[in-house]
């Protein structure tokens, strides 16, 4: 299996025989989970649905950065803690995901402020190797000129850096501009998490990545994903930060990258008001719809929701689902699960893998590859419905359109409706 590579630029081969080890960025929960979010979160839950199919032993790790500086704010336009704030947004997290069938986390998500002690470490290994540097009262910052590779992920230069510089890494006394925070020093007793040498105070963003992963992987793994506008400067900031500490290199091996969700052509802000929250999308379409649209375009490809998206997804939904239904005792062809996999094992090109399901004439492969993703579009359909479906078509085909009616009619009383498509009858459980 080949997969590409942010920072080499190039597909490589993911190695086999051993366990893969995955670290994808989870949430600052802060504010409702959007569609943008999603389109992430559930293509990574794809992906490791799809290796584990293969049988890769993988486990897959994310994070939830529950102090923050957004979380902060929040706290102080509603009037509340920040430990109110992270409280009730990790729960709508988790309440979306579970929504959204996701469910390939290897463990309980691994929460900043559970980790201090493992920051702090790391803070303090990074001073001892001469990485880092103390702005009194302020807070200890990431040094970037004392790193070399900085900016390669990215492909920025060191005066580049300033651009994604936020407001906790905002100080006029840093040596470069580019410089991040570490470790943010703090008067208010709610706001020190720890303290060990430091000063107290509480962690910067990018450092709680690192020390958990060094904690459950060690220096260097396999797999660091996460959106696309991560990459700068969170990515590049945590592999200068765990390079610089460990001294070992590479950090990880592949960086996978999902591309940017835009509505209508337009990237989306509660300002434009074209914000969509997953609960507003789980309104408009079922979780293996969406699924369906994010794997009908490649995962590092920009995706732009649209209803006609929206419908091309659900139409191919409905296409799966006929096929299945009607390709019943096909004769199994090995020809279209080689080419399935093959199209998957190219940098899970989805697109590809789609229209060879398309032209495959087993129902049994096609419900099984699609399952390997997280979608179910089978219909268990009782023999007594069967019977008259069968029934159904029979008196169709020789047109007999009055019988065929009375026994739909029949079909519905036992909870079932049949949709005739142009390429053939399906059936759905009656909601
Ligand atoms: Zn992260």
């Amino acid at each position: 299996m080949v997969i590409f590579d942010t920072l080499s630029g190039e597909k490589k081969e993911l190695p086999t025989g051993r366990e893969i080890k995955m670290f994808v960025c989870g949430p600052t929960v802060y504010d409702y989970p959007h569609i943008g979010n999603a389109r992430t979160f559930v293509f990574f839950d794809m992906f490791a649905k799809y290796l584990r199919s293969t049988g890769i032993k993988l486990t897959y790790l994310q994070n939830i950065t529950d102090i923050d500086d957004k979380i902060i704010q929040k706290a102080k336009d509603e009037g509340t803690s920040w430990r109110e704030v992270s409280k009730k947004y990790e729960e709508i997290y988790r309440a979306n995901l579970e929504a959204l069938g996701m469910d390939t986390q290897h463990m309980q998500f691994a929460r900043a402020t559970d980790y201090v002690p493992e920051i702090i470490a790391q803070v303090k290994h990074l001073h001892e190797n001469g990485f880092s540097y103390l702005i009194e009262g302020d807070g200890w910052y990431f040094d970037i000129s004392k790193y070399a590779g900085y900016g390669e992920l990215a492909h920025r230069t060191v005066q580049q850096a300033e651009d994604g510089v936020t407001r906790i890494d905002d100080s006029s006394k840093k040596k470069n501009a580019g410089d991040f925070c570490l470790w943010k020093l703090s008067d208010d007793p709610t706001l020190q998490l720890g303290d060990d040498g430091l000063g107290a105070g509480r962690p910067g963003w990018h450092i709680e990545d690192t020390a958990i992963t060094e904690k459950f992987f060690g220096p260097q793994y396999d797999i660091h994903g996460g959106a696309i506008d991560l990459k700068f400067p969170h990515h590049e900031a945590e592999r200068a930060q765990q390079e610089a500490a460990s001294g070992k290199l590479p950090f990880v091996n592949f960086w996978m990258h999902a591309g940017f969700l835009t509505i209508d052509g337009k990237k989306m802000s509660k300002s434009l008001g074209n914000f969509m929250t997953v609960d507003d999308l789980l309104t408009k379409m079922t979780p293996d719809e969406f699924r369906m649209m994010l794997l009908m375009h490649h995962y590092r490809s920009p995706l732009d929701y649209t209803e006609q998206a929206v419908k091309m997804a659900k139409d191919s939904i409905h296409y799966f689902m006929v096929r299945v239904q009607n390709l019943k005792n096909q004769a199994a062809s090995n020809e279209n699960e080689k080419e399935f996999e093959e199209a998957m094992n190219d940098d899970f090109n989805t697109p590809r893998a789609l229209a060879t399901l398309r032209s495959c004439t087993d129902p049994a492969v096609i419900a099984k590859n699609l399952a390997s993703l997280g979608i179910n579009i089978t219909v268990n359909i009782p023999p007594d419905v069967q019977v008259l479906l069968q029934k159904r078509e029979l008196s169709r085909a020789s047109k007999q359109f009055e019988q065929s009616d009375a026994l739909r009619k029949e079909i519905e009383g036992l909870g079932y409706i049949v949709e005739d498509t142009p390429v053939g009858p399906l059936v759905l459980p009656k909601n």
